[in-house]
């Protein structure tokens, strides 16, 4: 009999045969020889095409697309990625070379996050990128390196909004934020904008990540519009581009739920009008980093050893929190919850048990999964973190105890 785990029924959406997880149409075990040598991540790339086409039938045709790739910056997948979406976001210059290498044109990669250095600017400034702007003094600086280049730099300003998201797992507005420029000092701020020798586009407004409540996007989409409206009438020049964020979730763990993205979009269906008439000329983007890779990807380390402890079953792995902390819970989790995890190739076996995943560094933080009903498994059988396309490898301390890197491949 081969079915699903009823544990991850919700969690697991790759196709299983004889008892092994199929991705992108290879078997796990088949793949794991191919790559030759464990750990690796494996991103399915018909996985990441269909959450687009879910995207787009969900959410109104005219908005445009953006994929943030700091969550898998994998340059395959942002190859891949390039040719669905309407534009790429980019948090460093590393980033901005990875997603200038791919078909998308310059002036639709923009590039958000505080602190961006004369060099950083000055690249992007030369690229003909959009730059979001964080600070009076960055667009001070923006100003002056793009008189310098002698080319007038592409801009919009990221606004900190006066309101949070509410129930994201990561909050990035509201309150003090090193993030973007306070609502409040953003008209004083286009009054100086207009005065300076800058390509003025529009406004970012992103407010925070991991979000599954949604009621709590509904209400962040109706206040960033409202608050994009508002300041649209202090701007120099009419509004061309109106990020209005993302932070759309997945879930995690047990007891977690999909986000109705369908809701989502008929909310958005509802608010585009309001916009298009006070805003004629505005391109709506929103911006999606895990939504769009996190279920497409898994994690592959092998089991080296069962070791017995004091009445509990540790799984000793060749993989760990060094290649992927947020499966650890040391990634921005407040209470540790284990990550879907399973036997690769067992996946529904029903001779099972309970014990914990660990992997080969010395600290105890050194755990993929904490006493979880999983198959019983041997040495050499393959453990698979599941929800693992976004935030992994990059997102972790892969210098920590200088063991190999693991591979990425894209199938
Ligand atoms: C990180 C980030 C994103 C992507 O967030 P996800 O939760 O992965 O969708 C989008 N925009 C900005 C400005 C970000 O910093």
């Amino acid at each position: 009999m081969i079915s699903d785990s009823p544990k991850h029924t919700a969690l697991n959406q790759f196709p299983i045969h004889d008892d092994c997880l199929i991705i992108g149409g290879v078997p796990l075990t088949r793949l794991a020889q191919r790559v030759g040598q464990t750990p690796f991540y494996a991103y399915d790339r018909q996985k990441i095409t269909d959450r687009i086409t879910l995207l787009r039938n969900a959410l109104p045709g005219d908005i445009h697309l953006h994929y943030a790739m700091k969550a898998n910056p994998m340059p395959a997948v942002v190859q891949h990625l390039a040719g669905l979406v309407d534009g790429i976001d980019v948090a460093s210059v590393g980033e901005m070379h990875v997603a200038l290498d791919t078909t998308m044109p310059a002036e639709r990669i923009s590039f958000a996050g505080p602190g961006k250095t004369d060099h950083e600017l000055s690249c992007a400034i030369s690229a003909g990128i959009v730059l979001n702007m964080e600070s009076e003094q960055e667009m001070q600086r923006i100003a002056e390196i793009g008189e310098h280049l002698g080319i007038q730099p592409n801009v919009a300003v990221r606004v900190n909004p006066d309101f949070e998201l509410k129930a994201a797992g990561m909050k990035m507005s509201g309150g003090p934020k090193q993030f973007g420029i306070d609502a409040e000092r953003v008209p004083a701020l286009l009054g100086r904008l207009g005065k300076l020798d800058l390509n003025f586009l529009g406004f970012h407004i992103f407010s925070g990540s991991q979000n599954l409540k949604v009621e709590a996007l509904l209400e962040a989409h109706e206040k960033t519009i409202q608050l994009s409206l508002q300041l649209a009438e202090k701007a120099p020049t009419p509004i061309r581009i109106l990020n209005i964020g993302g932070g759309f979730g997945i879930p995690y763990f047990p007891g977690e739920k999909a986000l109705n993205i369908h809701a989502v979009g008929e909310n958005l269906d509802r608010l585009l009008p309001v916009i298009k008439r006070h805003l004629p000329t505005a391109d709506v983007v929103i911006e999606l980093g895990r939504y769009i890779v996190a279920e497409a990807g898994i994690y592959v380390c092998r089991i080296l050893e069962r070791k017995k402890s004091r009445g509990k079953t540790f799984l000793i792995t060749d993989g760990g929190l060094h290649h992927h902390l947020a499966a650890s819970g040391n990634f921005g989790q407040v209470i540790r919850k284990n990550y879907p995890v399973i036997i690769g190739n067992k996946v529904a076996s029903n001779i099972r048990e309970t014990v914990s995943v660990v992997g080969p560094l010395c600290t105890p933080l050194d755990l993929l999964a904490d006493q979880l009903e999983m198959a019983q498994a041997d040495e050499n059988d393959l453990v698979v973190v599941l929800q693992s396309g976004a935030y992994g490898l990059t997102a972790s301390p892969t210098f920590f105890l200088s063991h190999p890197k693991p591979l990425e491949i894209l199938v």
